[in-house]
């Protein structure tokens, strides 16, 4: 079969329109920022979330993905059903790995805290295969993307599992300034309304914590930890950044 055209380099799907700025918006602005085409794809509006609208939330996404360098859609799935409709799900994320034809895939863990996080998974897994089956039809044509990828979920379970970790010290302002543009969302931006997972005295405690941690593994400042689905090959190890 021939090598598939691909029309972008990364497609990162998350659940809510905040979830890829916190789980992997280090490695997104860093792809961005060596000029490769990333697409971050939020699977839902958001509009069960505690606080802000879809429209409030539609906005503040869209300035998060200028500050990232990316370019932002949305599957339009139900917040709160994405298991619930797996079938839909599964054809939503099917059209867009047809239309922005990406070399990688990447989405939730699927072992977090969140079920609308565990459903993606799954779905994009399904996704993953089925946009290069023929018969499965969305009137586009197949594709088969190179490499599918997890980012970490917010409340991964022990023992963790790290197949690479991203020096993201570079681009992790870019990433702390896009999570602040969801005003709605996290804390100390000012905006009233209840409180949730993401608004407590913690949060940015533990945001700083874990990439801090992470970037200590490999000696950096700040790192984001990955998954592959398939086993990295690596032909030429001199190729690797020396251990620091
Ligand atoms: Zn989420």
């Amino acid at each position: 079969m021939a090598q598939p055209e691909y029309l972008s380099d990364a497609l990162f799907i998350g659940a809510h329109p905040d979830d890829g700025e916190i789980l992997a918006g280090g490695l997104m602005a860093s792809l961005a920022e060596k000029g490769r085409r990333v697409i971050l794809a939020d699977a839902t509006r958001g509009e069960m979330g505690t606080r802000g609208t879809a429209e409030l939330r539609a906005h503040e996404a869209a300035e998060a993905a200028e500050i990232l360098g990316v370019e932002r859609t949305n599957l339009g799935l139900p917040d709160g059903g994405i298991g619930r409709e797996m079938e839909v799900s599964v054809q939503e994320v099917v059209r867009a790995i047809r239309k922005y034809r990406p070399r990688l895939v990447f989405t939730h863990s699927g072992s977090d805290h969140h079920p609308d996080h565990n459903a993606l998974h799954e779905a994009v897994k399904r996704a993953f295969f089925l946009s290069n089956i023929l018969k499965y039809d969305t009137d586009q044509e197949r594709f088969k993307a190179a490499r599918l990828l997890f980012f970490w979920s917010h409340r991964e379970k022990l023992p963790p599992r790290v197949d690479f970790i991203a020096d993201v010290s570079a681009t992790y302002e870019k990433k702390i300034a896009a999570l602040k543009a969801h005003r709605s969302q996290v804390a100390g931006t000012g905006f009233e309304g209840p409180e949730t997972f993401l608004t407590g005295d913690l949060f940015w405690h533990r945001l700083h914590a874990r990439f801090g941690y992470f970037g200590s593994l490999i000696g950096v400042r700040y790192g984001e930890p990955y998954l592959a689905e398939a086993t990295l090959r690596i032909d030429d190890p001199l190729l690797l950044p020396d251990v620091t």
